[in-house]
């Protein structure tokens, strides 16, 4: 019987398999197709939401808060970065405060970010840190930055770029996977993606490429099934790896 069930037996799901691009993936992204897919997502970006850090950047102006509210987004949406930040910097906006703060009272300010204890305890460490050893002042290197307790390259990197605007190139999960997915890089973590990224990508395009990705992340290019049928950039992306779209 073709096409049918036999009685009593479970139909059988096929695999999804990947996504027919009309793109081989032999023709990936290369270095002229980057400024092109870049410079479509920059004109497609007012339409959609900004990295939460970013606007906590372009509105606070200051390097502290910048780099304890991306300490808060780690592992943590958007929208609750944004409030759990807005009563962090009511108690503790300096470095000065944040060292004095007791840690129980920082943890319920800044509950539910993720792992709310752990960071609460990481910000007072990065506030006493950066008192005792920087002048009470964030470094503007990422070696320095690496060695305060909970900042990793991503946070290092997002600091660098956007609280000093000096080159950095911020490798989040978003960043990782579109640029793996345009054949622009062929890596398996966002560390090897960043080192990848600082050896072909052209230096005008490193402190745009995080906040462009993220919001195309969180809008098309989702990390199961992006909505490849209406990307504006879809007739230059080889879909490597998507094995699911919409
Ligand atoms: S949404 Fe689809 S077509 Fe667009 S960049 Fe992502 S994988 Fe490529």
């Amino acid at each position: 019987m073709r096409g049918g069930t036999v009685a009593g037996m479970p139909r059988r799901t096929a695999a999804p398999r990947p996504v027919r691009s009309r793109v081989s993936p032999e023709r990936a992204v290369d270095n002229r197709g980057i400024g092109r897919v870049l410079g479509i997502l920059q004109s497609e970006a007012p339409k959609w939401n900004a990295p939460v850090v970013t606007l906590i950047n372009t509105h606070e102006r200051d390097p502290f808060r910048t780099l304890t509210s991306c300490i808060l987004s780690l592992r943590t949406k958007d929208e609750v970065t944004a409030i759990a930040s807005r009563r962090m910097f009511a108690i503790a906006g300096t470095p000065e405060r944040m060292a004095e703060i007791a840690e129980s009272e920082l943890a319920r300010a800044i509950y539910p970010v993720g792992f709310y204890r752990t960071k609460a305890k990481q910000l007072i460490g990065i506030a006493q840190q950066i008192l005792e050893r920087f002048d009470g002042k964030v470094p503007d290197e990422i070696d320095a930055l690496l060695t305060l307790p909970g900042v990793g390259r991503k946070t290092a990197n997002l600091v660098v770029g956007q609280a000093f605007a000096k080159p950095a190139i911020c490798v989040d999960t978003h960043v990782h996977r579109i640029t793996n997915r345009w054949g622009y890089v062929r890596t398996k973590t966002p560390e090897q993606t960043e080192m990848a990224l600082r050896a072909r990508l052209p230096a005008r395009h490193w402190l745009v490429i995080n906040d462009l990705l993220v919001a195309f992340g969180q809008t098309l290019c989702h990390p199961t099934s992006p909505k490849c049928s209406v990307c504006p950039v879809a007739r230059w992306c080889p879909r490597v790896g998507v094995v699911r779209s919409r």
